[in-house]
């Protein structure tokens, strides 16, 4: 028989803004399957809604950091070290672009809104995976990451977080080549559209639910739980020979071919 059994693995889970999050949904997957939690937030405008959530996932560890600053990076580390001594699991749920910068024409994206957009959407992955590292590479471990269409297709309205996801995605495979010596897995999913309070900030996102469930295969949307089932897939021994893909959770909207 094939089960999941994550007990003894310690997970780090970055981007949970609230219960609706993809990091939420493969946060509880992961503790189901008896992995150990550690849950950050970006400012403390959100400790207590993520302190709130963590009683359901007894014992997680709820610790501050906004990946653009790398001291709050390497207090993570540091705390992870002293408790835990190892890391098994990350997941990358981040993503960020300003408002304007998703309204506008993306010809006109300033240099200062682009880099932003990189940097916390993109750059963080390999940020954030560097400052683990020594962790992660001390029993092995899996690495998800969020990515969207947008990475591949032009999206509209999507504009510079299309940009950051194509990077996103190019970064998966890099990082999965040079990390599998050490046995570490990165992938990545990319998710069809789910209500969160990062898809909202996308101008129109209610009509791409609605187009996406017409046109899909399965003719709907998808829920944050296949997200999180995939997710605790790609981060378990299931997928221990799968390293450098984007896994599509997206109910056969891709394949498509209209
Ligand atoms: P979400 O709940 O709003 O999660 C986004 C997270 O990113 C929030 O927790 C946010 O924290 C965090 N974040 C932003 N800036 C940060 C920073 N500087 N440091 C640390 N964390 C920061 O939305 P979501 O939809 O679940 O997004 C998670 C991932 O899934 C993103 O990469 C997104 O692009 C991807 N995705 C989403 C969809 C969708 O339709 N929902 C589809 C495909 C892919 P704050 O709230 O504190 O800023």
């Amino acid at each position: 028989m094939v089960t999941i059994d994550l007990s003894g693995r310690n997970a780090l889970v970055m981007g949970v803004a609230n219960h609706r999050s993809l990091s939420w949904a493969i946060a509880r997957c992961l503790h189901q399957a008896g992995a150990r939690l550690c849950l950050t937030y970006a400012g403390e405008r959100l400790k207590s809604t993520l302190e709130d959530l963590a009683v359901e996932t007894p014992g997680a560890l709820v610790l501050e950091c906004d990946v653009t600053r790398d001291a709050t990076i390497d207090a993570v580390a540091e705390r992870l070290g002293r408790e835990w001594g190892s890391l098994e699991i990350l997941v990358h749920g981040i993503a960020f672009a300003r408002k304007e910068d998703l309204e506008g024409a993306f010809v006109a994206t300033p240099r200062e809104g682009f880099q932003l957009a990189l940097d916390v959407s993109a750059y963080s992955l390999l940020n954030v995976t560097n400052r683990v590292l020594p962790l992660l590479a001390k029993r092995g471990g899996a690495i998800v990451t969020l990515s969207y269409l947008a990475a591949e297709r032009a999206v509209p309205a999507y504009n510079v977080m299309g940009s950051a996801k194509a990077v996103l995605e190019q970064s998966v495979r890099q990082l999965a080549y040079e990390l599998g010596p050490k046995s570490v897995r990165v992938n990545a999913i990319s998710a069809g559209p789910v209500s969160t309070l990062a898809a909202r900030g996308i101008h129109g996102f209610t009509d791409m639910l609605k187009k996406h469930a017409e046109r899909s295969a399965l003719k709907r949307n998808i829920t944050k739980e296949e997200v999180g089932k995939a997710g605790l897939f790609l981060l378990s021994d299931l997928a221990s020979g799968i390293t450098g893909e984007v896994i599509y959770v997206d109910a056969g909207y891709r394949m498509m071919g209209w």
